[in-house]
């Protein structure tokens, strides 16, 4: 519908169909030849056009194959018009680096084909077809191959294309930036963005006593050498490195990360000082521990419960197969919206950030309706602590928030897959003998 607006002169464009020679003014069923030449094309007829090419290419006899023989084809045909087919795809920059021979050993079959190691790559689901789209045809009047947009089919939803834009940047972001940080100078990396998040959401002096230092300023000082990064007491190393480990591993039930949490939380309670008044490290963990525990055994469940339904109902639009919902290789939540270690890492970084802005928003209305109900109560700590308690919260609100809206982009995408297989199904296989 976006060229109505943006494109005024194309409004009562008339279009002529070089297929089936059918004409009518331009919408979004048209395409327009992007080579040059003047030429217009419908998007089903195109598709149609496709499977035919595809189908004498690979099929030794089109007219007596037996029945399936075309399913790798119209597959692949769905994969080229699904407008969000990166949900799909799991590969970063990063790994197609490593499956270049010369920088990595992984063994991918067709080892020599590049084209065929990314498509391998590209979904990381073994019964993927074998990727046989290999022609998008040739212009009927330039001979040019690139002559045309990508035909695409896509729902309009402001939550999937957020999940969809939010996977494409931490694609590139993540792999180039964090990684190759961590690989030049992995220490100060993880030092850096411990510390960075630790202040988020924790005030200066819960830090101190935490970190068991008299300013946390001269952390950043000694960030800067090598040398004064070993002079840090061990236990404070730990914390602040393992500080993104915990969170990742927050409302992880698997026994390596229960031992994990567990070492964690005692390395905490050494390091801090005994005699602080305060609200200190050990209570805040607590208190989140029972709240993932909480999370887990309640919300997650139910969540859980209505993706087990949805993949029941829609796991066959899965033009993929659905074989991983039968094997459980996959989570249920990354059915539909398949995320990646870059994803899912950025995540994690920038949890206490979101964390701590939910959490101002949260203090914002509490102070607003503490005014407006005019409730005589002051909490029993400092402002400062008062104000981490909110961020604390701020990060469970942020979290439970974003899965909310993980399963309704799921939900979303669910539906747009049924209308893509819809879409070159019926293109495809419905008047197979027009050509003939
Ligand atoms: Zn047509
Ligand atoms: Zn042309």
């Amino acid at each position: 519908m976006i060229p109505f607006q943006f494109f005024p002169a194309l409004r009562k464009k008339r279009c002529i169909c070089w297929i089936c020679l059918e004409d009518s003014t331009y919408d979004s069923t048209w395409l327009l030849h992007t080579c040059g030449c003047n030429l217009q094309i419908h998007k089903s007829c195109y598709i149609k056009w496709l499977y035919q090419i595809h189908v004498e290419l690979f099929l030794s006899d089109p007219l007596d194959s037996p029945k399936g023989a075309d399913l790798p084809i119209i597959t692949s045909l769905k994969c080229l018009v699904d407008g969000h087919h990166d949900f799909m795809t799991t590969f970063s920059l990063a790994e197609i680096w490593e499956t270049r021979p010369i920088w990595g050993q992984k063994s991918v079959p067709f080892q020599n084909d590049y084209l065929f190691n990314i498509m391998s790559l590209y979904t990381k689901r073994n019964n993927h077809p074998p990727y046989v789209l290999l022609k998008f045809g040739q212009c009927p009047q330039c001979k040019k191959t690139n002559f045309i947009k990508r035909p695409t089919v896509t729902t309009y939803s402001p939550v999937l294309s957020l999940f969809y834009q939010w996977q494409k940047i931490t694609r590139y972001v993540v792999p180039l930036g964090i990684t190759s940080s961590f690989l030049l100078n992995p220490e100060k990396t993880s030092f850096d963005l411990g510390l960075w998040q630790l202040r988020c959401l924790f005030p200066e002096n819960v830090l101190r006593n935490m970190l068991n230092i008299s300013t946390t300023k001269a952390l950043d000082v000694y960030a800067q050498t090598e040398r004064g990064l070993l002079s840090i007491p061990l236990t404070s190393s730990i914390i602040i490195c393992g500080f993104l480990h915990y969170l990742s591993n927050i409302s992880n039930v698997s026994a390596n990360a229960i031992l994990f949490k567990w070492v964690y939380l005692n390395i905490v309670k050494t390091a801090g000082n005994k005699y602080y008044k305060g609200i200190g490290l050990p209570k805040i963990i607590l208190y989140s521990n029972l709240a993932t525990f909480c999370y887990n055994f309640s919300l997650k469940r139910f969540f859980d419960l209505i993706y087990k339904k949805l993949i029941d109902k829609g796991g066959r639009n899965l033009y993929h197969g659905d074989f991983e919902n039968t094997n459980h290789m996959v989570p249920v939540d990354e059915f539909f919206i398949r995320r990646s270690w870059y994803t899912i890492l950025a995540e994690k970084i920038v949890w206490p950030l979101v964390g701590k802005c939910t959490g101002g928003l949260l203090l914002k209305l509490f102070l607003w309706a503490q005014k407006k109900f005019k409730i005589e109560w002051s909490p029993n700590c400092s402002p400062s602590e008062f104000r981490m308690i909110f961020n604390i919260i701020g990060c469970g609100t942020a979290a439970i928030s974003w899965s909310s809206l993980k399963l309704y982009a799921s939900y979303r995408r669910c539906l747009e897959l049924e209308k893509i297989n819809k879409f070159a199904e019926e293109n495809s296989r419905e008047e197979e003998t027009e050509f003939f």
